[in-house]
């Protein structure tokens, strides 16, 4: 049997990867989308999280027609406070105060998965390889990489003149082009839940900085909130076997009263909170994008935001790249020390924030995901 040959083979139909698919085959390319899950399930990735899309990223996922099919109503963020526990700063940041309606739009994953899904359904030329799980590279001839993939059935070939690494941070791909990487434990455990308030959202995101890192409530379009909330990777099992009543005992201590008395939680997920960079991008007819490329802590709500813009032209976007790392691992950083000494500078660093409109534009700018030579597919 002869091997199937494709322009592009995307390994991995998460966040990234199915977005991928969807921008090349508009460009007429033949694509090849190899995903592990099972089709008629989504990707476990597709969770409860909240996701924070940039408007940059909101304005790609519109022209691709994936906005046009969310079946829930996104949530618009058009303030963010942030303070911290303890501390006498706090920033806040208004949207109208830079012309915009917003600054993003909260996406609840699961939600994102299904629409990414409906829109996948609708491309005649895009083959999908699932459930396929890729096993390694082949003998390649000069104009193409051989991709090993394997089903109950067995081992396959594809071959792709281009092979894009969007299978996450445990990247197999990265791994079999011989990319090495750096990770970061941040010893702290995420958990993400929906939630339910005394107040309904009212378009502000609220962030609280506590000593065990950050906790933060996002506006749902569905009047509820969803919660991130960060743990001592230590406490962690033990805030997992909380009953609800004792978790929202918990979330009400890191966020404070802002939004009245927290009533409700959904079910929660837990992640961990790790940043891995590769170490290159590129290898011959290759590419690393999303996760597998680097993953953030998700203090920023980067790590989609910046792999979708990645992924819509890597070279172009090593600024960004650069950027948003030493942007979510330092905010990542200075928030989780609790050393004293710091207090009356992460106070200022705050009340500058608050008052000085110049800084305070280059970081919604980026928040924004406007940074530095930003794709035509971003642009409203
Ligand atoms: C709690 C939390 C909150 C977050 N909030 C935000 C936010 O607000 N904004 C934001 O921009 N980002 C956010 N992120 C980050 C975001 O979730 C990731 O950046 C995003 O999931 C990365 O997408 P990806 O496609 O690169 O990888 P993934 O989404 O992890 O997808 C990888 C895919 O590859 C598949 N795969 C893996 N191995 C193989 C294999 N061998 N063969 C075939 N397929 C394979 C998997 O099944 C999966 O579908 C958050 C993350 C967390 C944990």
């Amino acid at each position: 049997m002869t091997a199937a040959r494709h322009d592009v083979a995307i390994v991995g139909g998460g966040l990234v990867g199915a977005s991928l698919a969807i921008a090349l085959d508009r460009l007429g390319l033949d694509v090849a989308l190899i995903e592990a899950t099972p089709a008629g399930a989504l990707p476990a990735v597709f969770d409860q999280r909240n996701l924070s899309f940039a408007e940059a990223t909101v304005n790609a996922l519109s022209a691709l027609g994936v906005m046009a099919k969310l079946r829930a109503p996104t949530g618009a963020i058009r303030r963010i406070h942030v303070s911290r526990a303890g501390d006498f700063g706090r920033a806040r940041f208004d949207a109208a105060g830079y012309g915009r309606e917003a600054f993003g739009q909260v996406v609840v994953a699961r939600d994102f998965g299904e629409a990414l899904e409906a829109r996948l359904a609708e491309l005649a030329r895009l083959i999908r390889y699932r459930p396929s799980r890729f096993v390694g590279f082949g003998d390649s001839d000069g104009d193409t990489r051989a991709v090993r993939i394997a089903d109950d059935a067995g081992e396959r070939v594809v071959h792709a003149r281009l092979v894009v690494g969007a299978d996450g941070s445990q990247s197999g791909v990265r791994d079999a082009l011989g990319i090495g990487m750096v990770l970061h434990d941040y010893g702290q455990a995420l958990f993400v839940a929906r939630l339910h308030a005394e107040h309904a959202p009212d378009g502000t995101a609220w962030e609280r900085l506590g000593p065990q890192g950050p906790t933060a409530l996002l506006p749902r379009g569905d009047r509820h909130y969803g919660l991130v909330h960060a743990v001592d990777a230590g406490e962690a099992d033990m805030v997992a076997a909380l009953d609800d009543a004792a978790f929202l005992a918990r979330a009400q201590a890191a966020i404070g009263w802002r939004v009245g008395r927290l009533l409700a939680v959904g079910p929660r997920s837990r992640h961990p909170a790790m940043r891995v960079v590769a170490d290159r991008l590129v290898a011959p007819r290759a590419v690393l994008v999303g996760n597998a490329a680097q993953s953030l802590h998700p203090i920023g709500a980067q790590g989609f935001n910046l792999g979708l813009l990645l992924a819509a032209h890597a070279a172009r976007r090593d600024e960004d790249r650069r950027r948003t790392l030493a942007f979510s691992d330092g905010l990542a950083r200075l928030t989780a020390d609790g050393n004293p000494l710091l207090r009356p500078l992460r106070s200022l660093g705050l009340l500058a924030l608050d008052r000085v409109p110049s800084l305070q534009a280059a970081l919604v700018g980026g928040a924004m995901g406007y940074r530095g030579d930003v794709p035509a597919l971003c642009r409203a």
